[in-house]
């Protein structure tokens, strides 16, 4: 079963949140041969939805099914932040990610001077401390784009399995589920989130996965999710994660 459970229709705020807006995923996302589309803005955009929107996209658009998830920036000790959201709709799903170190939001094209201020194995350790303080908030469902710091290439000396390692331990004691997210495959790492290797630590781990693309456009909508079914498949999952007002249903891969 296809589904993509990341997708911005506000994009960067580049759009409003309207029928006419959405639409256009909605239809991408059936020539992709999507059974669900999931929409996840980012949390800093929560007052330009308009929830309406869904049931009439639904109404319209029988033969996919429309999810209501949240893309939430984690930053720590804003636990109450967290609750708030998680109370404003009856979502899905919640994404947790972390995009930011401090005040330095290390995915964005124009910051990445800031990668040579640091040791990258130090780097990789404190991004993925980050990471699992999310995981322990038990305040979200899927794990955001899981090896994002990856980005913009900077690889570090020790095994990337190996730091990820208490991560993944964690997101298993959480019963989190990892998104494979394909946006990766067009970032200058040109790797998918997680790395081949990591996805095969989480199915020996029993984590289950669900597909993203992470579109903010509608094009972008289902994009390469044929192909991270077939990374999938190839590292052994045979079931996919979906949502329902935040309960997880395995359906067939
Ligand atoms: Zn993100
Ligand atoms: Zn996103």
């Amino acid at each position: 079963m296809l589904v993509d459970y990341h997708v911005h229709g506000l994009g960067h705020q580049t759009r409003q949140h309207t029928l006419a807006e959405l639409t256009p995923f909605v239809v991408q996302g059936l020539q992709q041969g999507l059974s669900e589309i999931g929409f996840a803005e980012h949390d800093a955009y929560i007052e330009d939805l308009d929830f309406s929107n869904f049931q009439h996209l639904q109404r319209q658009f029988p033969k996919i099914r429309i999810k209501i998830g949240l893309e939430v920036d984690f930053w720590p000790e804003q636990e109450k932040r967290y609750r708030q959201l998680r109370e404003i709709y009856s979502w899905d799903y919640l994404i947790g990610s972390v995009h930011y170190l401090g005040d330095w939001g290390f995915d964005h094209p124009d910051y990445t001077e800031r990668y040579r201020e640091w040791d990258i194995d130090a780097l990789y350790r404190t991004y993925y401390g980050v990471l699992t303080q999310m995981i322990q908030s038990q305040s979200f469902d899927l794990v955001g784009h899981l090896d994002l710091i990856k980005i913009f290439g900077y690889r570090p000396h020790s095994s990337g399995l190996k730091l990820a390692g208490p991560t993944l331990a964690a997101i298993r004691e959480a019963g989190m589920t990892v998104e494979i997210n394909t946006a990766g495959w067009y970032k200058p790492v040109e790797e998918v989130y997680p790395a081949p290797d990591l996805l095969e630590a989480c199915f020996q781990m029993g984590i289950p996965i669900t597909f993203s693309s992470d579109a903010h456009r509608s094009e972008d909508t289902g994009r390469d999710i044929i192909r991270a079914r077939e990374l999938a498949w190839k590292v052994g999952y045979r079931q996919v994660a979906t949502y329902v007002q935040r309960k997880r249903i395995m359906q067939p891969l």
